[in-house]
């Protein structure tokens, strides 16, 4: 029997496919904008990337932010504030990760404007009305459906440069919200379906991009599957891998994806028998012959990707603290949430150790 459920969509406006940026000018006609201010971040592939927007919208370009950063720093979104402000914008267009997304929505937030996001990697933010923000080093998150871009342009191109272990991460991280979507209580057939074709399309795309980092139908299948995963992410709650992974970036600054990465496989396997129909489903969606969480195990190992935390700079005092953190918030997971059998989760994840 289907379990009952409540489920309203939100889904941005979704422009997908390669060449897609040569888009853009229609869809800032679409939403009547004359003032367009850019966001993204200092590196010279992205300002190559703004560069080459502002020419395609010519006088329709009132400046460029490039003060994007991790963690969307208020003071960060301040200083962009008062740019927008300056420059009567009536139009942000991000252009980066999900760092530089969550700057484009935090100007949103405060002003009403409307927002275009060009996502460049597979964080999966771009589809979500959720919101991280750091204020006096701590991070914190809300969910506003107001906070929800307008507009999602994914172009294929874009991804082409995302060097091999970032797009693994990056894509791993994606496969983590359409895990967490299945055993999520407020699932529904939409959504199971959206996660089950998210988790498919990447596992499968990463596989492709390890020997063809420029093939560019895995390219599109990954970047299908970063959608995927931020619908679902934007519409059903998370449980403990998400809880953790906040945890250990946000408390002890470690990096995004790959938290995200060492974590996925531990996480699976403490929910492995209390969510065994989702552990199965995803199983049977990436084809294995051994079960889900292994399964994502073995894809680690295959793409060398980080695998302990160790490497990512946590320190072992620290697990303990992150125990108790993770274990005090209340939150659904399909497993009780023990801090002894959390303090092993994180032991394992430190160390590099097989899941559990
Ligand atoms: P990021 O945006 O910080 O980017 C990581 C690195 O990749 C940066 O150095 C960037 O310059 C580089 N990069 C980006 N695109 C590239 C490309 N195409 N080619 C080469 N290099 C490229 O990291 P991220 O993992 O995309 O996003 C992480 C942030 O997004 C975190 O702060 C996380 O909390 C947030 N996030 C928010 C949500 C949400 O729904 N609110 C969802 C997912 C992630």
């Amino acid at each position: 029997m289907v379990a009952p459920f409540t489920f309203q969509a939100h889904i941005p406006r979704t422009i997908f496919g390669s060449g897609t940026l040569a888009k853009v000018p229609e869809e800032v006609n679409r939403l009547g904008a004359k003032r367009v201010m850019i966001v993204t971040e200092n590196t010279d592939r992205q300002i190559d990337l703004a560069n080459k927007i502002s020419a395609s919208l010519g006088d329709l370009v009132a400046g460029v932010c490039l003060d994007a950063v991790m963690h969307t720093p208020e003071e960060v979104t301040l200083k962009a504030l008062e740019q927008a402000k300056s420059l009567n914008a009536d139009c942000y267009i991000s252009l980066g990760g999900g760092s530089t997304v969550g700057l484009g929505k935090a100007l949103t937030i405060r002003t009403g404007v409307p927002h275009i996001t060009i996502p460049t990697t597979y964080a999966g933010s771009e589809a979500t009305p959720i919101l991280g923000e750091t204020v006096n080093n701590l991070k914190t998150t809300r969910s506003d459906p107001k906070i929800l871009p307008t507009t999602i342009i994914y172009d294929v191109d874009l991804t082409l440069s995302l060097p091999a272990q970032l797009t693994f991460t990056s894509g791993i991280n994606a496969i983590a919200h359409c895990v967490e979507a299945l055993y999520s209580p407020q699932i529904n057939p939409i959504i199971e379906g959206v996660a089950l074709s998210g988790i498919s399309n990447m596992y499968k795309a990463l596989l492709t991009l390890k020997d063809s980092p420029n093939d560019i139908d895995a390219r599109s299948q990954a970047l299908s599957g970063a959608w995927a995963a931020g619908v679902c992410l934007g519409h059903v709650g998370m449980a403990i891998h998400h809880k953790l992974c906040h945890t250990l970036g946000g408390s002890f600054g470690l990096p995004h994806a790959q938290v995200h990465t060492v974590v996925l496989p531990h996480a699976m396997a403490y929910n492995f028998n209390a969510a065994h129909a989702a552990m199965e489903k995803i199983r049977v969606a990436i084809g294995s012959d051994i079960d889900a969480p292994q399964a994502f195990w073995q894809l680690e190992k295959t793409l060398g990707t980080v695998i302990s935390l160790k490497e990512l700079g946590m320190k072992e005092e620290d697990l303990p603290k992150a125990a108790d953190i993770a274990s005090t918030a209340q939150y659904p997971n399909p497993a009780p949430l023990e801090r002894e059998k959390l303090l092993l989760l994180l032991e394992n994840a430190y160390a590099g150790r097989p899941p559990v």
